[in-house]
């Protein structure tokens, strides 16, 4: 459709502009870290400098953090998709989501053994994960209950039908389900559009479900976001099982829904 169109044009202008920029930047980053880095082990723990150059160190490596969204947003990032264990795979960041959402926030996980393997980068899944929790996160100021589960799942023609490149067949789902404010339609409308955020200035980029989305693409999946306000959000990414995937090209789309609840 004419809209698929124009954001595709769209997201290959902000790529070529931002793709450039951020790999010379994650350059002057690897200096800027480095430095403070070897810095904060020359220093005493009791050196009152010390809090002045972990600063630098945390700004430091959440710039990095951003670019390397860029630069997976933009896709120069190469993608090494194999068989993998998505419950294992998820549970190794388990602990690194429990900091990063904080102590107000209920975190739980339901990822059974025996659900299939899906066809996919490990890293690039564990990206998936933070960037969804990082928004339930900011969702939920007041606290509230965030959940992780993962399930096999199928996906009938018609839930494929109209679009190019998802093949009806077998997936796992992975369902992140947030008890936080929520989005009316016209937010929900705009979260897969680069740089869209409701966010403060300095606190959102506007990149985080558009990665997130970019990642689903290369990964031939689906993601589908479903949300009203007060009724908190679930956000469902389908990721192919292997002998679905395997040695085929890439989805050149992929399906992206959103639902008002
Ligand atoms: P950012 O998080 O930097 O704003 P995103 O692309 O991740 O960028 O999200 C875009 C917008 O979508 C957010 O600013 C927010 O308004 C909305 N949003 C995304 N996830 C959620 C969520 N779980 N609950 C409520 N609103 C959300």
């Amino acid at each position: 459709t004419e809209a698929q169109l124009r954001h595709a044009q769209k997201m290959e202008a902000i790529g070529r502009l931002t793709g450039g920029i951020a790999h010379d930047f994650n350059n002057i980053l690897t200096v800027v870290n480095g430095n403070s880095e070897m810095l904060l082990r020359r220093t005493l723990p009791d050196d009152p400098r010390r809090t002045a150059i972990e600063d630098i160190l945390h700004a430091g490596e959440r710039a990095a953090n951003l670019t390397r969204q860029l630069l997976a947003f933009t896709r120069q990032q190469v993608l090494h998709p194999e068989s993998l264990d998505l419950g294992e795979n998820l549970a190794k960041i388990g602990s690194m989501l429990r900091t990063l959402v904080g102590d107000h926030i209920e975190l739980t996980f339901d990822l059974p053994d025996g659900v299939s393997r899906v066809w996919a980068d490990a890293g690039q899944i564990q990206q998936i994960l933070f960037n969804l929790a990082v928004n339930s996160r900011d969702a939920m100021p007041q606290g509230g209950t965030l959940s992780v589960e993962i399930a096999d799942a199928t996906l009938g023609p018609g839930d494929t039908g109209r679009i190019v490149g998802v093949r009806p067949g077998e997936y796992v789902v992975m369902r992140v389900r947030d008890t936080g404010v929520g989005m009316d339609a016209a937010v929900l409308a705009q979260v897969f559009e680069p740089y869209f955020t409701t966010k403060p200035v300095g606190k959102g980029t506007g990149l985080g479900l558009s990665t997130v989305f970019g990642i689903v693409q290369q990964s031939g999946g689906q993601i589908e976001v479903l949300s009203a306000p007060g009724q908190g959000t679930t956000v469902e990414v389908y990721l192919p099982v292997p002998h679905e995937r395997e040695g085929t090209a890439t989805a050149p789309y992929a399906r992206r829904v959103t639902t008002q609840l």
